[in-house]
């Protein structure tokens, strides 16, 4: 943050992305922040980006409460291998944490920060009205996480087969 992300793992190749920032307070894992009446926990989930974080935190209409997850979907953007990733020499470790972990998580409602990462597009399309059900949808999350965890294996495995070349 302090150097608008020059010396970010990956994105860092692209030079500084923003504007450097100065953090009134840095977060840890499970703190509570709470921005007007609500209640966000933060969970340390730092992968995808290094520094990334979920969140977890209730909403309630005149139906019900609804617990909603915003995950960092861990999703890996290097072409590299792990072992490569000099800056952050933990990312491999920080995936299977993330992954794990993930699957420990109870929650209504599922969004992440990519609208793509949970379909976001078929699930509201524009003009449909208010409908949080659509966000309901364990089992995508699932799907999900597993096709991430197999991405994971699939690079690890990559890495190993390099060993013998
Ligand atoms: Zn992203």
């Amino acid at each position: 943050m302090t150097d608008g992300g020059l010396t970010d793992y990956e994105l860092g190749k692209y030079g500084r992305t923003f504007a450097p920032v100065k953090a009134d307070c840095l977060l840890h894992d499970h703190d509570v922040v709470t921005p007007g009446n609500m209640r966000l926990v933060t969970l340390h989930h730092p992968v995808h980006s290094k520094g990334s974080c979920s969140y977890l935190f209730d909403v309630e209409d005149d139906k019900r409460s609804y617990k909603d997850l915003i995950a960092n979907m861990p999703s890996i953007i290097i072409d590299r291998k792990f072992s490569e990733v000099k800056a952050y020499s933990a990312i491999a470790d920080y995936y299977a944490y993330v992954l794990t972990h993930m699957k420990s998580l109870s929650f209504d409602i599922w969004l992440a920060s990519h609208a793509s990462q949970f379909n976001l597009h078929s699930k509201h399309l524009p003009g449909d009205g208010y409908n949080p059900e659509a966000f309901i949808d364990r089992a995508g999350f699932d799907a999900e996480l597993a096709q991430l965890g197999k991405d994971y294996d699939k690079k690890l495995e990559e890495q190993r087969m390099s060993l013998f070349i």
